[in-house]
């Protein structure tokens, strides 16, 4: 069971040239998408097979083309899309809809609400949701293969969350937010090297790929990567648009 995970938009609200918002496209047995910034649906070539959306949380650099994707998947005659969420997503979307009423009852649009360790299926996988702290219902991502192994871990925007870091223990890949470099003082609500370091020191993870950049950290790339690094001996990358891993059989 192979898993290619694409580093859609590795960026955050600040437009920066090389970073789109947040969005991660993971080819599982149809692909199946976390999260939807700006920017992201023109880079999603094969948009009309997506039918599974996972957002984390409702801030706009998440979510911005979740309605943009909703109408080219009409466009093309592609109808069913099934958007999982936390609580909120529901009135969000139902919102979102009335704003441009043409699109109600176009589509067949499921909404589902999750909370910390819920399971969902899709195909021979298993996303597996665990609550983040970002001062507003959000939740990160696993998953886990047909054995049950949970093999990567998308953070979303978060604190350092003892929720993910179990999720993590064992995984291959963990995807987490770094918002900013450590020099940007009293972050809260999201977290910066020293802080996933002190997080991730003693779980045993395959590899950490920082994502959710600010222009801040711009510059201390080399730095922040070391950072983690001196915690966590795995291999710490700081995440590329359209970046590509791919994860062999276990
Ligand atoms: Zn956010
Ligand atoms: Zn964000």
């Amino acid at each position: 069971m192979t898993i290619e995970i694409t580093l859609i938009g590795t960026g955050v609200a600040m437009p920066q040239p090389h970073r789109v918002q947040s969005g991660i496209l993971v080819n599982l047995d149809s692909p199946v998408l976390f999260d939807c910034g700006s920017g992201v649906l023109p880079r999603l070539l094969d948009y009309a097979s997506i039918g599974h959306v996972f957002l984390t949380h409702l801030h706009l650099d998440h979510v911005a083309d979740v309605m943009s994707l909703i109408k080219a998947k009409w466009l093309c005659g592609s109808y069913d899309l099934q958007v999982y969420g936390p609580s909120g997503t529901k009135e969000w979307l139902s919102r979102v809809f009335d704003a441009y009423p043409y699109m109600i009852g176009k589509m067949n649009v499921d909404v589902f609400e999750m909370v910390d360790r819920d399971r969902i299926s899709i195909g021979r996988y298993e996303i597996v949701c665990a609550r983040t702290a970002h001062g507003m219902p959000s939740l990160g991502y696993g998953i886990a293969d047909k054995e049950g192994c949970v093999r990567v871990v998308y953070s979303g925007d978060t604190e350092p969350i003892k929720s993910i870091a179990a999720l993590a223990s064992g995984a291959d890949l963990l995807i987490h937010e770094c918002s900013f470099p450590d020099s940007v003082p009293d972050v809260t609500n999201h977290t910066t090297p020293r802080m996933l370091g002190e997080m991730m020191g003693r779980v045993a993870v395959g590899r950490i790929i920082l994502t959710h950049l600010y222009p801040h950290t711009i510059g201390f790339e080399e730095e922040m990567m070391a950072t983690v690094h001196k915690y966590c001996s795995c291999d710490v990358t700081i995440g590329k648009d359209m970046e590509t891993v791919v994860l062999d059989s276990a």
